[in-house]
Parts: C-alpha cells; sequence; structure tokens
C-alpha cells in the first residue's frame, strides 16, 4: 500500500542542524532523506552545469528560484521507491513551494497519512556558534557571515506564512533543537512516539506547545508511526 507512506519534513533556520537530524532519522526510521540544498551543492561540486543564477544565489544565501528547486524534489520523489517514507530537509520554504508540494504529494498518493513538520528552533547565538563551528570544518561557500545574515533574514521573514500553510495540511512539531545532536535525535525520536501514542496529535510536544491548527485530528494516518521500526539505536547521549 503507498498510502499510508510516512512523510517527515524537517524545517528551521540555517544552523539549527536540520540536515544532521534529517539524515539520523531518515536512518533510524527507514526512510529516504531528500534535502535539495545538498542536492544543489553536490551538482556544484560535480562540475554538471547548473543554472548561473543557482550558484550565484546560494553564494549569497538566496533562495534558489521555485521552478529549479520544485523540479529536484519532484524528480526525487517520482524515482521514489513506492513503499518508501520520506525525510524532506530544507523544503519547502516559502508559502507557494508548500502549496506545490502538496500538490506533488497528492498526486503520489502521499497525503493519506499527515506528514509531519518538524519545526527546529535555536537562540541565534546558538545557531551562529554552530555555523562558525562548521564553516571551519566545511568550507561552505555560503558560511560566510553576509550569507548567514542573509540566510537568516530570509528564514525568519517567511517562517510565518509558510507555518500557517503548513499548519492546515501536516502537523507541526515546534521543537527546541538547543540540546546537542544525540540528544535531540531522541528527543525528535519521542515526538514521534508520542504522537502516535496519541492518536495522531499531541497537544504537547517537547517543550513547546503544538501550533494553533496542527492539534487533533482524526486522521489514520499519522497513527501508524509507533509501527516503524526503529534501527541500531545509538548510545544513550552523554
Ligand atoms: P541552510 O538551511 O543551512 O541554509 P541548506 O543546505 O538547506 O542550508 O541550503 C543551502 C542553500 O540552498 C540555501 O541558502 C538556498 O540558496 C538553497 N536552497 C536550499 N533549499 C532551498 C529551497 N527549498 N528553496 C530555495 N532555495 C533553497
Amino acid at each position: 500500500m503507498t498510502s499510508a507512506l510516512p512523510s517527515l519534513i524537517v524545517l528551521g533556520p540555517p544552523g539549527v542542524g536540520k540536515g544532521t537530524q534529517a539524515k539520523r532519522l531518515a536512518e533510524r526510521l527507514g526512510l529516504e532523506h531528500l534535502s535539495p540544498g545538498q542536492l544543489l551543492r553536490d551538482a556544484l561540486a560535480s562540475g554538471r552545469p547548473l543554472e548561473d543564477n543557482v550558484r550565484a544565489a546560494m553564494a549569497v544565501g538566496e533562495l534558489v528560484p521555485n521552478e529549479i528547486i520544485d523540479r529536484l524534489v519532484q524528480e526525487r520523489l517520482e524515482q521514489l521507491g513506492p513503499q518508501r517514507g520520506l525525510v524532506l530537509d530544507g523544503y519547502p520554504r516559502t508559502q507557494q513551494q508548500a502549496e506545490t508540494l502538496r500538490g506533488m504529494l497528492a498526486r503520489l498518493g502521499r497525503l493519506e497519512r499527515r506528514p509531519v513538520v518538524l519545526w527546529l528552533e535555536a537562540p541565534r547565538e546558538e545557531l551562529m556558534r554552530r555555523l562558525r563551528h562548521r564553516a571551519a570544518q566545511e568550507h561552505r561557500p555560503d558560511d560566510n557571515e553576509r550569507a548567514i545574515a542573509r540566510r537568516l533574514e530570509l528564514h525568519e521573514s517567511k517562517a510565518p506564512s509558510l507555518l500557517a500553510t503548513l499548519a492546515r495540511w501536516t502537523d507541526v512539531a515546534r521543537i527546541d533543537a538547543s540540546p546537542p545532536a544525540d540528544l535531540l535525535t531522541e528527543k525528535i525520536l519521542n515526538t514521534l512516539r508520542e504522537r502516535a501514542a496519541a492518536g495522531g496529535g499531541a497537544t504537547s510536544v517537547g517543550e513547546q506547545p503544538m501550533l494553533a491548527g496542527s492539534s487533533r485530528r482524526p486522521n489514520s494516518g499519522s497513527m501508524s508511526w509507533a509501527a516503524i521500526p526503529v534501527r541500531d539505536e545509538l548510545p544513550p547521549a552523554s
């Protein structure tokens, strides 16, 4: 049955740890990880021809045009095996992308189970600390001061309308992402288990109240998070 395939959407500001958590969740839950940002970086690194405006936009922290990102996501979604659930990482970032995604998931029969949005949040000083650390380790061309400031600003300006749009057709869980990565993964998995136990929409998740509009809904889809096998339990976080 393709109808109850799980979809997780991991969103949040740059530096919050979306990529790390999305990868781990995909591994632990046996889902496909789809990160448009990483796909773009891979394409640029491999020298594949990409429109000049894509490279330019990324370098200064601007969003890549919707039609490019949407096409990339659509291609990947269409390639997914019919039994494969997914973790979307860093997509959608705008109201328009959210609407496009909803259409794509509906057409592919992936909306029967209400997707869960993990909206990761952390104080700005913590984001800056993590981004500086990443800049030293990974040398991403967009981890310079100006591009970071622009990415943060864009995130903040798009967040309210994006959240409002997503809350209409997903369950949004706002999660305090300040704990260290291992602990955060466990916290997110607990959030998913709690939601399953509560029958598809706990009133509170982690330390943050659920967003209005994402509350309990008699939706068979989200029940089955509990049934997803969790692989390779990580050692307890220190
Ligand atoms: P971060 O969230 O830390 O900025 P990502 O790897 O998710 O890192 O994204 C890096 C860059 O890729 C973004 O600054 C943007 O230029 C581009 N990008 C990624 N996802 C999207 C998206 N959904 N829409 C438009 N551009 C995107």
